[in-house]
């Protein structure tokens, strides 16, 4: 029995548990990757607007958390898998078995990336669906896909055109959502043609990816080209569906909270991106984290 559970250990569930520690509330965070860090370890550009730190990408803010961290007492378990939660009951059960106890829990699963759920995207993961721009330089001279018309995969289209013959970026809607500077580099850069919309059907191959199949508005019938790789940046999702019928959600699927982090359920708190979707960002995760250990600390009198 733990005073608290904390699910996820990005930057929210780090947060909360360096304060948990801090308040000497008995704490222990599952991980479900090897690594914590959560998103931070997606970044690859530098972080510019959290305060008091320049970190030159998300790996180097994340060892700092961890460096912060390493003092504190509480356990963290890494590589877990939950089966099942009980909120109510205050009960997690593990793959392993183990059942787990607590007076209050906090979660901070985050979000994931989007997926387009069209054949080819899961199997050509590592011989031709780019995960990150961090892999860019193993596509230099490839000609490239980037699907989604939002900041990312502008963002994406512009840094892979400095390492690629040609980009092409597909986005289902009419007009890119994409932040205007994005917008008007992408149309003054001739490396890159944009098709609106437009949809991906399917990315296809035989070791690697050689093509993809695209249907453009108005067109008679889809059509191939050829392409080595392809990203796709269409936004993102909460990590939600372990909870989903125990709490209120949007329609999204985020978590709904109020102003102490409190979910529907007392002493189960939600923080970070997974419930927050106007402001899913590193500060507001952090600053999250630490609001909801305040307040169970608070209730058991700490
Ligand atoms: P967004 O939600 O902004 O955009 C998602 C894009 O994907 C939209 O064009 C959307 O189309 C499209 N889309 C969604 N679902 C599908 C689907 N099933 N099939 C095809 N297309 C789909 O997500 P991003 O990942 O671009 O950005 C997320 C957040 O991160 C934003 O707040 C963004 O501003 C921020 N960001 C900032 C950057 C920066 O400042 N440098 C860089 C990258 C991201 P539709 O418009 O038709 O719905």
């Amino acid at each position: 029995m733990h005073d608290v559970l904390i699910i996820g250990a990005g930057p929210a569930g780090l947060s909360a548990a360096r304060w948990c520690d801090e308040l000497g509330l008995d704490t222990l965070v599952l991980e479900h990757s090897e690594e914590v860090g959560g998103q931070l370890l997606s970044i690859h550009n530098p972080i510019e607007n959290y305060l008091g730190i320049h970190p030159d990408n998300g790996r180097e803010l994340r060892d700092r958390f961890v460096e912060q961290t390493k003092d504190c007492e509480f356990d963290l378990w890494t590589n877990v898998e939950i089966t099942s939660v009980d909120l109510k009951a205050k009960r997690l059960v593990l793959r392993s078995g183990e059942e787990l106890k607590s007076i209050a829990i906090i979660i901070a699963t985050g979000l994931r990336r989007r997926k387009l759920g069209i054949p080819g995207e899961d199997e050509f993961i590592g011989r031709g669906m780019i995960e990150s721009s961090g892999d860019r330089q193993a596509f230099a001279g490839k000609d490239v896909c980037v699907v989604g018309g939002g900041d990312a995969a502008a963002e994406n289209a512009l840094l892979f055109a400095e390492v690629c013959p040609t980009v092409t970026l597909v986005h289902r809607g009419k007009k890119l959502r994409a932040r205007r500077e994005f917008a008007e580099q992408l149309h003054t850069n001739h490396c890159i043609t944009v098709f609106p919309e437009s949809v991906v059907h399917r990315i296809i191959g035989h070791e690697g990816v050689e093509a993809v199949e695209i249907e453009r508005a108005g067109a008679i019938k889809p059509f191939q080209m050829a392409v080595q790789g392809v990203i796709v940046r269409i936004g993102f999702e909460p990590n939600s569906e372990l909870f989903r019928d125990q709490l209120k959600m949007d329609k999204d699927g985020y978590v709904l909270i109020n102003g102490l982090q409190e979910t529907m359920l007392e002493n189960i708190f939600a923080v970070g991106d997974v419930a927050n979707p106007l402001s899913p960002t590193i500060s507001s995760a952090v600053g999250g984290g630490a609001t909801a250990a305040k307040v169970i600390a608070s209730r058991l009198g700490r």
